[in-house]
């Protein structure tokens, strides 16, 4: 009934699936049945989304079946659920300027401007750019993916809360939230030394980032992610699935 009321997603067809694997390669390097799912979930995403390029950007048919499975290669195990909340994927040519504003606790309003390349608002859209989703896939073992850590962010607040903790059955997200935390305070301490991390000092920033950036590591530098953090490249496998292969 529901399925119904929600319409099929129209098919993607096999030849244009094929170059879309070919095109990129954490995709390409999943296996059979994983790849069959997010086919399918990357269908469902093109159904549901509305894909809008800014700023003079034009996307192909091609272009946005990419940004579609991109943006699924995080929902392999969770499931198109993980699509809830939020129906516009923005695009930018390249890294976008927002304005930040926070007041503090003295009542102070402070106000800044952040580059970025990509965010994820609480329930508004999906924001990426374009130039910096090119740079993931043309090398694309480097430990970074904007798509995937935005969905992160997008899985994470599916629970209510942007915290790092995503929506996990109560004894996992118990366990979750320990060794997260754990891991999270030992990091911050290393970066706050000045010391050189493996992982980028950016998952210092909160835990949600955090969250968000191991799980780009796990897509594209899982083996430097079992060696520095096992216990969570653990977690992140639980929840993601096995992370994709280099190949070739
Ligand atoms: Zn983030």
């Amino acid at each position: 009934m529901f399925d119904w009321l929600r319409g099929r997603p129209a098919p993607l067809p096999e030849p244009r699936w094929r170059s879309l694997l070919a095109a990129t390669p954490w995709a390409n390097a999943l296996d059979h049945d994983a790849a069959a799912r997010l086919r399918a979930l990357s269908e469902r995403f093109l159904h549901e989304k509305t894909i809008t390029p800014l700023d003079g950007l034009a996307l192909d048919d091609d272009q946005r079946a990419q940004l579609a499975v991109l943006c699924c290669l995080p929902l392999l195990r969770f499931g198109e659920h993980g699509l809830r909340g939020w129906s516009q994927l923005l695009v930018y040519p390249d890294a976008f300027r927002v304005r930040r504003s926070h007041v503090d606790a003295a009542g102070v309003l402070h106000e800044w401007d952040d580059e970025l390349a990509g965010e994820a608002w609480d329930s508004g859209p999906l924001i990426l750019s374009w130039a910096d989703v090119r740079a993931d896939l043309d090398d694309p073992w480097a430990g970074y993916c904007v798509a995937v850590h935005e969905m992160a962010h997008k899985l994470d607040v599916l629970d209510g809360e942007m915290d790092g903790t995503p929506l996990l059955p109560r004894e996992w997200q118990r366990e979750w939230a320990r060794d997260f935390q754990r891991r999270y305070d030992a990091f911050c301490a290393e970066v706050d030394a000045g010391r050189d991390t493996a992982i980028d000092p950016y998952a210092a920033e909160a835990p949600e980032e955090f969250f968000a950036v191991l799980s780009e590591y796990h897509f594209s530098a899982p083996a430097l992610l079992q060696e520095e953090m096992p216990e969570l490249a653990a977690h992140l496998r639980r929840f993601y699935g096995p992370p994709p292969a280099p190949v070739g």
